[in-house]
């Protein structure tokens, strides 16, 4: 007889899904996470995912809920252990970045501390009681509040030929137009390849909104994954663009705060040494006009008009 599988008070039998709220003591306060559990009938793979570690990034919390609560266990072969919103007082401030507990990244805090600050023992929650055990892990993140994107992928080097092709074939069946390839210390991911665990982190769309053909995207990019993973059976049609792989990525930051006047858009390939934007002082005044530091589309670019000192301005990769 094949175990319950178990996430805080939840317990989830062969052939259910459980959903429930799992209290997470981070010190000063305790979390109620929102977790789904659905237990496939036949056993198989688990595979992990997380939406809304930055929790004003709406397009993949809708996505992920979409798809983890229309699952059917009946059709589920092995499990998903799905935590639909990971930090749920960044989500409920609509907080840019960081959880509002401690000023935080928690994209930056894995694989998490139990004594530390309240995001990373956040992260330790979700490093061990989340993503170790899985076959493979999805972080479904996408532009924040004040960020717009281009559809993309994320995966590790780890140096494991085994764990680095699996994350290939994962992120490739996810399907967006970029696949960035490299380390990206401090993130989920980092902390899933450090226990052996295929892991793809995957952005579409951003600025606060959650349009339905953006949802959509990043639904069936996620039901492509279960697919790969031999969760589900059935999936979405890849779409018609080929993914395009972008091994090196720089990212651009502010140095002065004031207004940000970007002047490249969104998915634009630029050339080293194209002047992406100036950040004016109150008064129009020219205080920075940052060069791209190498060839490189675009591949996030903050929209907000208030600009501070070490923020990121853009992202380039090529
Ligand atoms: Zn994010």
């Amino acid at each position: 007889m094949t175990p319950a599988i178990t996430i805080g008070p939840l317990a989830a039998e062969p052939g259910t899904r459980v959903t429930g709220l799992v209290p997470v003591d981070v010190g000063t306060t305790t979390l109620h996470v929102p977790v789904a559990i659905v237990h496939g009938r036949r056993p198989g793979p688990r595979v992990a995912v997380t939406a809304g570690i930055h929790g004003a990034e709406y397009v993949s919390i809708a996505a992920l809920r979409e798809v983890v609560l229309g699952l059917d266990p009946a059709q589920v072969t092995g499990s998903v252990v799905a935590v639909l919103t990971a930090s749920p007082a960044a989500f409920a401030a609509r907080s840019i970045y960081v959880n509002p507990l401690d000023g935080l990244n928690l994209n930056r805090q894995f694989p998490g501390d139990p004594d530390g600050a309240p995001t990373r023992r956040l992260a330790h929650w979700l490093t061990n009681e989340v993503i170790a055990g899985a076959d493979a892990y999805v972080d479904m993140h996408c532009g924040d509040m004040n960020e717009a994107l281009v559809s993309f992928t994320g995966i590790e080097d780890t140096g494991n030929p085994t764990v680095d092709a699996r994350s290939r074939e994962l992120a490739e069946a996810y399907g967006l137009r970029y696949l960035l390839i490299g380390p990206s210390p401090g993130t989920t991911t980092t902390a899933a390849a450090a226990l052996g665990i295929p892991a793809v982190l995957a952005e579409v769309g951003g600025q606060g909104r959650w349009p339905r053909d953006d949802v959509t995207l990043h639904a069936a990019g996620f039901q492509r994954v279960l697919r790969a993973a031999g969760v589900v059976a059935d999936a979405p049609d890849e779409p018609a663009h080929a993914t395009q792989v972008l091994p090196t990525e720089a990212w651009m930051r502010a140095t002065t705060s004031g207004y940000w006047h970007p002047a490249v858009g969104v998915g634009e390939r630029v050339a080293a040494g194209t002047v992406v934007g100036e950040i004016q002082d109150a008064f129009g005044a020219g205080l920075e006009r940052p060069a791209a530091p190498m060839d490189g589309v675009v591949i996030f670019l903050v929209t907000s008009l208030a600009m501070n000192a070490g923020d990121p301005l853009l992202a380039l990769a090529g």
